[in-house]
């Protein structure tokens, strides 16, 4: 029997990728602290942490750049990989976005797929430019604005995020600038008896009058930990249960007695890194949304095939964090009900939204209308304007592949 030869063939009508840029530059966040290896943060209030971040330029032969900024942390990790695949890239189409999805998932694959989301969404970006359009459009094109929720910082034990009331305070807070829904991340201690009365607080004081999500996070430490917690949320009538515990969000047999025990809807999968494993908890009935997150889940080729295998399912997907990406992609998704403005604080600025967007793009608290919506800008490719003067500023290294 003759064997097919699967190939894809090289697009003569695409500009080539000359060079890659890949920069590392630190941001200072007030009142908060970082770990020196940039993988979390907290609130800590006249203290000024610095953090690593880093940017990609993809430079095309027909003088189109891609750009993206990754909005999170993580960079030292993320960049590296990045780098990596980068040498891939050069002098190959630009446009073969689903090639080098491909190709990046097959270098990747014993390390988690790391590293392709930023180089993904910045070819986006480079397409978006040439051809004019948006990212939104490219996909297709669906809304302009997006209903947010404000999730918050995880607690503390100082003055911020720090007792029951606090939570329910800063949710009465938001729902005054707007937003129609609120989710908590809890204390990373992850104690049941404090996580429950955190809930109910925010539930007695808001629960009529907004959504309300909690995201455990993984720090409940055991699934009995986690049916407690799930049966205060079926209590109140939450709207998800997201990262119920320890397992590391991960075990499809863990969710599905979860399930079995609790009726509120679980968010699972914001840490299983691709569509296939995705897709194989919705079909397996461990999560009740599919959660997409550009940056982790292979770019944006990555999350819109996510977002698409949980709507011939029939279900939702719902886009993680927050960041011109994620607008772009959620713009773009019919089955994706809350844009994530994430992390959130009543007395500290969100980390997540990055001093360097030059076109007053904001993920900060208040960058919602009376209404609780974001805006999705129309312009091309991710619709947004890097300040790279800053960013330069501020380098502690560059890397040149070409
Ligand atoms: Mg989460």
């Amino acid at each position: 029997m003759p064997a097919i030869k699967h190939e894809s063939n090289p697009m003569p009508n695409s500009p080539v990728i000359e060079r890659i840029e890949l920069t590392a530059f630190e941001i200072e966040l007030q009142d908060m602290v970082t770990d020196r290896a940039g993988f979390g943060l907290s609130y800590q209030p006249g203290r000024t942490g610095t953090h690593l971040r880093f940017a990609v330029r993809i430079l095309a032969d027909s003088g189109v750049v891609g750009e993206y900024v990754p909005p999170r942390g993580r960079a030292n990790v993320i960049m590296t990989a990045s780098e990596a695949l980068s040498y891939s890239l050069i002098g190959k189409p630009a446009l073969q976005r689903e090639k080098h999805y491909r190709t990046m998932r097959k270098l990747t694959k014993h390390i988690g797929e790391v590293g392709i989301g930023a180089i993904d969404i910045a070819l986006w970006d480079l397409a978006g430019k040439h051809q004019g359009v948006s990212v939104c459009e490219m996909l297709g094109g669906y809304r302009d604005r997006l209903p947010a929720y404000a999730s918050t910082l995880m607690g503390d034990r100082l003055d911020g995020l720090s007792s029951p009331e606090a939570y329910a305070d800063f949710a009465e807070q938001c729902l005054e600038m707007g937003y129609k829904a609120y989710k908590m991340h809890g204390w990373n201690e992850g104690h049941v008896d404090e996580e429950a009365a955190m809930i109910r607080a925010v539930c007695e004081r808001v629960g009529d009058r907004m959504i309300i999500m909690y995201d455990a996070a993984c720090h409940l430490s055991t699934l009995a930990d986690a049916i407690q917690i799930g049966r205060v949320c079926d209590d109140h009538g939450l709207y998800w249960l997201e990262d119920p515990y320890a397992d590391g969000g991960v075990s499809i047999h863990g969710h599905q007695m979860l399930k079995k025990n609790i009726k509120t809807p679980l968010l699972v999968s914001e840490h299983v890194r691709n569509l296939e494993s995705t897709t194989d908890m919705l079909v397996a009935g461990a999560t009740d949304f599919a959660r997409a997150d550009p940056d982790y889940d292979g770019g944006i080729t990555g999350c819109h095939k996510v977002a698409v295998a949980a709507e011939g399912l029939g279900m939702d997907c719902e886009v993680h964090s927050c960041g011109p990406a994620m607008r772009q992609l959620m713009a773009a998704c019919r089955n994706a009900n809350f844009y994530e403005v994430n992390l959130v604080h009543p007395k500290c600025a969100n980390a997540w939204s990055l001093p360097i967007y030059g076109d007053g793009y904001s993920d900060q608290l208040d960058c919602i209308d009376a209404n609780g919506y974001v805006p999705v800008s129309s312009s091309v490719g991710l619709a947004v304007q890097y300040d790279w003067d800053r960013i330069r500023k501020t380098a502690v290294e560059t890397k040149i592949i070409e």
